[in-house]
Formats: C-alpha cells, structure tokens, sequence
C-alpha cells in the first residue's frame, strides 16, 4: 500500500483496548474535534511532525503473530485517514481481529469501515444536542447520532464509552444513557476522566451507586472505569 498512513504511535500490548483480547493498538493522527479533555492533543493534526512507516508496524506485527490476536485502531479520528481501509486489509489478511476506535464524527465513511471491522469502541461525548459543549464543534452530535445508529444497525459487536467529565452534571449523563438506550446500545461503559497529570477526576455520579444501579438496568452491559 502507498505510504500515506500517517501513524502517531504505537502500543505494542495491551489487554484493555479490545475486550478480552491480547492486543497491539496503532494510533493514526488527525481528529476533527477539540474535546475540552483530550489527551492527544498531539495527534490532532493529521499531518505529524514524524509518522511511523506502516511498513515497520507490519513488521512489527508478523513478530507478534501467533501471540498478539488482535490490532486496534485508534486516534486521534481514524476514519479521518484515507489509507485506514487499505491498513485494515492489510492485518486481517495476516490474521488479526480488527478494533476500531471511533468518536463517529464521519457517518459515511464508518458505513464504509464496517464490514471489515469485528469490534469497535465507539465513544460517548454528550447529549447528542449538546456534543458541542465538550466537542466544540457544531453539529458534532448529529454526526455521532447517526454514526451509532449505523453501528447498531450492522449487528457489529461494540461498546459505547462515556468519559465522565466534571462539566457534566449527574442528570445530562443520566439522558445520555437514556439516549443510548433508547438507540439500542447494549454496552456501556462509564469512565472515570483524568487530569492531565493522569490523575482520576472524581465525580459525584460515580458515589451514587443507587443511580448506577437503576441506570444499569437500561443495558446487558454496563461497566464502570478509571
Ligand atoms: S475525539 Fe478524541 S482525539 Fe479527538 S479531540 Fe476528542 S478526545 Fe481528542
């Protein structure tokens, strides 16, 4: 494939980005979006200042086969690089399970994606009518909506993640996962935010095990994290 994968990084082993698979995560750049608490802020311009040569990650990846069963892609946005299908192809044809990671910001071009994909993590920013509060960026939520909607649809296994930022107040997360209820999601997971020193930013949701009870009742799945 051409060369025009730009790759901000790469963890080698991982047991937590694809559920209940030893996996290698390949992070690409770029990302539509400026999340209020986002941590690659680095990988946010789809042009890096260095990329990884695709060509050493597939290297890289024929050492793990056999051990490592599955690659991840995440971001940044990976749906905003033109290559991720071709990159797709690429590890599937050696083996691999495919993650993806994805806020959902390019509906058509995840309908694109899907068919060859076996899991994603799909995150969560807000209410659909109010993503712009974390996303800054209008109309963000419209295209999260209709992305998760594709996703349900495809019968794809997947995970919607909800980090639980201290802007937001206990009744807006309690309509989001209505929200996603409401949509069809099966699995949810609540995640603790953290700092830019990576320390957990706690929130009084996470103290109210009432609540987090009766809202799990809403899904099969419904995990806590951080
Ligand atoms: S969608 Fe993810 S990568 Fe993009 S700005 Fe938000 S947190 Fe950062």
């Amino acid at each position: 494939m051409e060369k025009s994968l730009f790759v901000g990084g790469v963890v080698s082993l991982t047991t937590i980005d694809y559920p209940g698979h030893l996996s290698t995560v390949i992070f690409l750049q770029g990302c539509p979006w400026r999340c209020t608490y986002c941590h690659n802020r680095h990988l946010q311009s789809i042009l890096p200042t260095e990329s990884l040569p695709w060509e050493d990650i597939l290297n890289l990846l024929a050492i793990r086969k056999g051990f490592v069963e599955a690659v991840v892609f995440s971001g940044g946005e990976p749906l905003m690089q033109e290559r991720l299908v071709d990159a797709i192809g690429d590890v599937r044809s050696m083996g691999f399970k495919v993650g993806l990671h994805t806020a959902g910001p390019f509906p058509n071009v995840l309908a694109k994606v899907l068919h060859c994909v076996d899991w994603v993590g799909f995150d969560v920013k807000y209410t659909f009518e109010n993503y712009s509060q974390i996303t800054n960026i209008q109309d963000s939520g419209a295209a999260a909506k209709e992305s998760l909607k594709l996703l349900v649809e495809s019968g794809i296994a997947f995970e919607a993640r909800i980090t639980v930022h201290e802007s937001m107040n206990i009744p807006s997360i309690v309509e989001i996962l209505k929200e996603l209820s409401s949509l069809g999601v099966k699995t949810v997971a609540l995640q603790k935010c953290r700092d830019k020193c990576e320390n957990v930013v706690e929130h009084a949701i996470f103290s109210d095990k009432l609540l987090l009870e009766d809202m799990s009742k809403y899904f099969d799945n419904f995990y806590i994290r951080g």
